[in-house]
């Protein structure tokens, strides 16, 4: 799932092409995976505070919806744009896949930044987006999630305006909501927590005691600073985490709480309160600390054979926390290296498994504790890990290699079970 700079959905084309001709995948099959299903770009009206109406555009794509209703996040970026998100819907299908849930691949996205608008611009944007997407969506169609500066209080706006259209109470139509409002416990740290336990695996497979280890993260966002923290209580130290101005480095490790109250909810860390002994590097230095993990989590593209060089040899796991962090030259220069990636899809895999839980929870109307929640994403996504290691092994394929063709097989499966091929 190795992102490519220029254009994501065509590195994501390419790479169903390699699993395709490795499985022998029928040719009609690898023609349906190839495209999404259905994908929406559209243009609404938001009225701003000062009185005037800016016009954003939004996106909704389903991938496929082969094994189950479609499942992926919101993204709200200055830079978005459709085919990063047509390539993020294909890799949620592998995804789903992957951790064996039963829904399939989409996700969604405003070009816009909310870090810029007050708190009733965010709201009506959020609104809008959903009265061009209400009877695209829904628990049974397609359930969208929080995503790159996204966050449960928008959800919660978003299911109140999609309950208002639709005349339902349909809370599992969007997971990621606040608790109190359908959430489910452990759904906002579940994405970190995810990273963690693979890292966890990581380290045993590897037959190695995960105490003591070290990291670098870039990021500092709801993925990076939940892996942060389960870094730490795995007895591991954090040597530095990074934001869109850059790195914040301490070589005896970082006080992850300490840097969580002078950060903004968008994960920008407020340098004029840094705690002392504390260094400022520049923002591209988060792969060149000496320190046993490293965990991409912020944005696509960040490993690439320009700054390949610069990682240590001390770097035996790179844990994909963001979606196509590794560029595929790079991704092969790893390989051949040694070093244990631990591809984005497995990874990442732990908000999408909670969502699911949240969307059961729903359904059942019954919820579970967050200790319930975490037992069973620790079940669900160290058992995806073992099968990748297992057919990685079997097969001698790098993890990634391994992780597609089970996830890609297993679409395939759905698609000939009911007979569309
Ligand atoms: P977020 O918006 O909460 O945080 C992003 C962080 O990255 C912020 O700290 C930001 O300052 C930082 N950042 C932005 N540009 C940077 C740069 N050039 N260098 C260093 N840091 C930079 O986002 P998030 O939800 O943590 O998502 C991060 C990644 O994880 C994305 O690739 C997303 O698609 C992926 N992901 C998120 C989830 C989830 O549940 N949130 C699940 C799966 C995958």
């Amino acid at each position: 799932m190795s992102g490519n700079t220029l254009n994501p959905f065509a590195a994501a084309q390419k790479k169903l092409d390699e699993v395709a001709e490795k499985l022998h995948l029928d040719p009609a099959i690898h023609q349906l995976l190839r495209e999404p299903q259905r994908e929406i770009s559209f243009t609404f009206p938001v009225k701003m505070d000062d009185g005037t109406t800016k016009i954003f555009r939004g996106f909704r794509v389903l991938h496929s919806e082969a094994i189950g209703p479609g499942k992926g996040g919101i993204r709200f970026h200055p830079q978005e744009n459709i085919d990063t998100i047509k390539a993020l819907a294909t890799w949620m299908t592998w995804k789903c896949s992957l951790v064996q849930l039963p829904l399939g691949g989409a996700k969604g996205g405003v070009i816009c930044d909310p870090r810029t608008m007050s708190e009733g611009e965010t709201e009506r944007l959020c609104r809008a987006y959903i009265q061009k997407i209400a009877y695209q969506i829904g628990p049974l169609q397609d359930i969208p999630a929080p995503d790159v500066m996204t966050n449960p209080k928008m959800m919660a706006w978003m299911i109140d305006e999609f309950m208002k259209i639709r005349g339902e109470y349909l809370p599992g139509a969007i997971t990621g909501k606040p608790l109190g409002f359908g959430g489910s416990r452990g759904r906002t740290p579940a994405t970190g927590k995810g990273v963690v336990f693979t890292i966890r695996e990581a380290f045993k497979h590897l037959g190695q005691d995960f105490a003591g280890k070290t990291c670098s993260i870039q990021g500092f966002g709801n993925v990076a600073r939940y892996a942060a923290l389960g870094f730490i209580d795995m007895g591991g130290k954090v040597l530095s985490v990074s934001d869109v101005n850059g790195c914040i480095y301490c070589p005896t490790g970082l006080d992850i709480y300490k840097l969580l109250e002078i950060t903004t909810q968008y994960g920008e860390i407020d340098r004029s309160k840094l705690p002392t002994g504390y260094e400022e590097r520049d923002r591209d230095e988060w792969l060149a600390f000496e320190v046993d993990v490293l965990i991409p989590a912020a944005l696509d593209g960040q490993i690439r054979s320009d700054n390949i060089d610069k990682i240590k040899h001390s770097v035996k796991i790179i844990a994909e926390g963001a979606n196509g962090p590794t560029a595929p030259e790079a991704d092969e220069e790893l390989n051949r290296r040694g070093v244990f990636i631990i591809p984005d899809f497995l990874c990442n895999s732990g908000g999408v498994i909670v969502s699911y839980f949240e969307g059961v929870q729903n359904s059942m109307n019954y919820y579970w504790s967050e200790e319930e929640v975490y037992q069973k994403l620790d079940l669900m996504i160290t058992q995806a890990f073992r099968n990748v290691v297992t057919i990685a092994h079997d097969k001698n394929l790098s993890n990634r290699d391994a992780a597609y063709s089970i996830a890609v097989d297993r679409v395939a499966q759905a698609v000939r079970l009911r007979g569309w091929v």
